[in-house]
């Protein structure tokens, strides 16, 4: 794909191009609920997706309590088939074989909706089904954004490829939602600056062994080596095993065997089920772990959401959470804005607010991925038993327990993220009629 770089000339706007209040580039959680949150204002918006279905081989798949709040508000829950979520109701944290930590989600103050399991591409559908109950929505699948259009200074538009063809739209905002390897951002000067971690992530699913609890998220840590167990529709496992950063080729010539004893090795009652359900290395997919920072999230006429503007890690599922949080908040921040034909000024100052009110909650989300990042990576024998007794310790105290989950996962309660008055302000925007 190529995108114009800043030191390229200013592409030409063709002489009739589409016009739009808003262009998304990108249909992931972040675009798509970015859509749906202007929409439902009577915003103009349209968005723009390379892939041509919402089918997507493996992606978050675990949404956070406050996110489903959000989808529960903004009707998006209503068109999920009940067969598409699963509830999950705890964690459970086993270290050398010793459960060593619990959480039940019920028990955490402010506590209302549990996290949910929803496939990515129902959860996609579902917030499409959503946004196109409102008029202003459009959403345009296979179609490639190839380049930003600029006029002096300001971002007015995006050019794109459909097929064979190449069209331009012009709109007064372009939201950036192209996910951790999107080029949008920096093709407009917004260089993320990016984390690696001490692990990849090799994931695949798996069918439970008879008896596995299907309701809590399951962490196994043994050494340094982990494997991530998440209950996934429809009923079965969805496996994260860590590799050390780029050690997929050297995983895949040791072999499938050496996989499914690895995983032996950390819960022993899943080495069977690993051989019963990974063939071939078709059926693992490849994360690479890392956590990205965009020190500026927005330039004039242009603004980051999502994982463009802040990658995180799996740790405790927030990626789509956060690509929900921001679509509320920006959603929130631009349609008054936008409705009432306000100047180029007061709408790129509404991107930096965006970026204001959202940044610290994501740096927080961040701060506790990387201790958790970090007690993972511990080896050896001391600092695993100090891994242990600090897990031990965390589990008796209800109080640290509600401050770590607690005001992740129920960040929207008590006015702690300005992101709740958002949506209150949303959902009142919601026409009647519909
Ligand atoms: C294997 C894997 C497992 C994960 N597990 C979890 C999990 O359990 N829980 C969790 O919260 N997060 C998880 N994540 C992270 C989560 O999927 C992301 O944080 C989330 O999808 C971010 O949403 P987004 O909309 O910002 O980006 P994305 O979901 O990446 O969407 C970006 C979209 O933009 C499109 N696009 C890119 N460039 C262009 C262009 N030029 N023109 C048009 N379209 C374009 C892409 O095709 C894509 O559809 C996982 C990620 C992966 C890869």
């Amino acid at each position: 794909m190529s995108i114009t770089p800043k030191e390229q000339p200013m592409t030409e706007i063709s002489e009739r191009p589409e016009q739009y209040d808003v262009v998304v580039a990108g249909a992931g959680p972040a675009g798509m609920m970015t859509g749906l949150c202007l929409a439902l204002q009577g915003v103009a918006v349209a968005v723009l997706e390379t892939a041509p279905s919402a089918a997507r081989t493996f992606r978050g798949e675990s949404i956070s309590p406050d996110s489903v709040t959000a989808l529960r508000r903004l009707g998006v829950l209503d068109q999920l088939p009940a067969d598409r979520t699963m509830p999950v109701s705890g964690i459970r944290i086993v270290d050398a074989g010793q459960e060593v930590l619990t959480v039940r989600f019920s028990e955490l103050a402010d506590a209302e909706e549990s996290p949910l399991e929803i496939p990515q591409d129902s959860l996609l559908d579902a917030i499409d089904a959503a946004a196109a109950r409102f008029p202003s929505f459009r959403l345009i699948r296979g179609a490639s954004v190839q380049e930003l259009i600029r006029r002096g200074p300001r971002i007015v538009g995006v050019r794109y490829r459909i097929g064979e063809d190449e069209n331009t739209i012009t709109a007064r905002v372009v939201v950036a939602a192209d996910g951790r390897y999107g080029k949008l951002g920096a093709a407009a000067g917004l260089v993320s600056r990016k984390q690696p971690m001490r692990r990849d992530f090799l994931w695949f699913k798996v069918d439970p062994p008879a008896g596995w609890d299907l309701t809590r998220y399951q962490v196994h840590l043994a050494d340094d080596a982990h494997v991530m167990c998440i209950p996934t529709v429809p009923g079965i496992l969805r496996l994260g095993v860590n590799i050390p950063p780029g050690g997929l080729s050297r995983i895949r010539k040791a072999g499938l065997p050496s996989l499914y004893s690895s995983v032996a090795r950390i819960v022993p009652d899943l080495g069977e089920a690993t051989e019963h359900s990974v063939r071939t290395w078709r059926d693992t997919s490849m994360l690479e772990i890392f956590s990205s920072r965009c020190p500026r999230w927005s330039i004039p006429g242009l603004v980051l959401v999502g994982d463009a503007a802040h990658t995180l890690t799996p740790v405790l599922a927030q990626g789509v959470n956060h690509a929900i949080l921001d679509a509320v908040v920006l959603g929130d921040q631009l349609g008054p804005a936008l409705r009432a034909e306000e100047s180029d000024i007061f709408v790129d100052e509404r991107c930096r607010i965006f970026q204001e009110l959202r940044e610290p909650h994501v740096d927080q989300a961040r701060a506790l991925q990387f201790r958790q990042e970090s007690a993972f990576a511990q080896s050896g024998a001391l600092p695993t038993l100090a891994r242990r007794s600090l897990y031990r310790t965390i589990d008796r105290l209800p109080v640290t327990k509600n401050a770590i989950w607690g005001r992740l996962y129920y960040s929207l309660a008590g006015g702690r993220n300005p992101a709740a008055e958002a949506l209150d302000r949303l959902v009142a925007r919601i026409p009647q009629t519909v």
